[in-house]
């Protein structure tokens, strides 16, 4: 029966990381796929993890199942690392929270959640948004809309436009917002355009939705969460999916937080078994392992601190590597000015060139990355960053 379905184009960027793995030249460079880079190219698992994968070996006596929630001190130090110590929802208990299968996961609950209260719920997403926010919370069943956010002639954001368009979302509707370092662009807005976009939020009554995938990546874990924490102190209602995949290189284990911020904490206790049925009709219990080391992490001062900075060591390194390109690309003669790059913020930004001419740089340079211009800044290196600049400058003079 199965070959009624028709057979799917390969996911784009899978496509580019099978053909970078073809291409022979030995100058060739990947910034495709969205993890973090050291400077030989690797992603290393971070010491502060390694030492709570010790521990965790020392510690558990079993594989038994953990709870459909999740660990709940992975949940805590979650929330309290997203929200801030301090946090007056925290303190009022307005939070309903399960651990989850990545950000991913976080993402899918949520929407599965967001259906049940009404299936006819609108979610506006940026334009552009990362790729992967249309099947997690389309193929729930939402209905995705786009509000204009970034503008690739003058690489800044259309602020005016998207809060134009956002005045005019309805109370109910759900908008979809990056925590920070967004994706694909890396184009963040200041603290005084969250203060206003707040305030709209607070004003329409629309629902606002924070995808937190990158805490720390940007100006710091605590900078990072301004807009979140500004919203969940202004807001009655929001909902939070956050992803440990990034800021603790635990991709593989699939680590995530979905959060609900209620009105009151009746409503939080309603909105806790209403989650948590939503994850047991997908997968049950969350996986354990990822959740138990970021618990660990996160309760111990010392192995805190040596995670944050490596945090701060992987945030500056791709600091470092903006400027560089940028000196780099001045270096090369290139006319077009792309002083942006070091505004911008994380792990991506967009080049803000045409599609064409990523193309003539995979083809004539090896240098592979996705036609929208996104690149993963952590793909560059000092050993690389001079033949990339040569090849960009090259590419816009054809
Ligand atoms: N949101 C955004 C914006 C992301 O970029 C990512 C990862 N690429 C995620 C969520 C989910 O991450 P994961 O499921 O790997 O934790």
């Amino acid at each position: 029966m199965f070959e009624t379905l028709p057979a799917l184009s390969p996911d784009p960027i899978l496509g580019l990381s099978a053909a970078f793995k073809l291409d022979n030249n030995p100058k060739k460079i990947d910034l495709g796929v969205g993890v973090y880079k050291d400077e030989h190219g690797n992603t290393p698992i971070l010491k502060a993890v390694s030492q709570a994968q010790a521990v965790l070996q020392e510690r558990e006596s079993s594989k038994v199942y953990i709870t459909p929630q999740g660990h709940q001190g992975y949940i805590d130090g979650m929330l309290n690392l997203l929200l801030g110590e301090g946090s007056s929802v925290l303190k009022d208990k307005r939070v309903a929270a399960v651990q989850a299968p990545g950000g991913c996961g976080a993402l899918r609950i949520l929407a599965e959640l967001l259906v049940r209260v009404n299936k006819d719920t609108v979610v506006w997403v940026s334009d552009p948004t990362w790729a992967n926010h249309m099947p997690l919370l389309g193929d729930a069943g939402l209905t995705l809309k786009t509000y204009p956010y970034f503008d690739k002639d003058s690489a800044s954001i259309k602020f005016d436009e998207m809060m134009d368009c956002l005045k005019g979302v309805k109370k109910g509707d759900v908008v979809l917002l990056h925590g920070c370092c967004h994706n694909p662009t890396g184009a963040d807005l200041t603290n005084e355009q969250w203060d206003a976009l707040a305030a709209l939020a607070v004003k329409n009554g629309f629902l606002p939705f924070v995808d937190v995938a990158y805490q720390g990546f940007g100006d710091g874990l605590e900078e990072d969460a301004y807009g979140l924490r500004l919203l969940a102190e202004s807001v009655d209602e929001l909902v939070v999916a956050a992803s440990c995949s990034k800021n603790f290189g635990l991709y593989r284990e699939r680590v995530g937080l979905a959060a609900i911020l209620t009105k009151d904490e009746k409503t939080a206790s309603i909105a806790q078994s209403q989650i948590q049925s939503v994850a047991r009709g997908i997968y049950s219990m969350p996986p354990s392992y990822g959740g138990a080391l970021v618990d660990i992490i996160l309760a111990d001062e010392a192995l805190r601190n040596v995670w944050q900075t490596e945090v701060a060591e992987m945030r500056d390194r791709m600091i470092t590597l903006r400027k560089l390109l940028v000196d780099n690309l001045v270096n090369q003669g290139v006319d077009k000015d792309f002083s942006f790059v070091n505004q911008q913020k994380g792990m991506f930004s967009f080049l803000c060139i045409a599609p064409e001419q990523v193309q003539h740089l995979r083809q004539e340079h090896s240098v592979y990355f996705v036609d929208s211009s996104r690149v993963n800044i952590a793909g560059i290196s000092l050993a690389n960053v001079e033949v990339l600049a040569k090849a960009i400058a090259d590419t816009l003079k054809a």
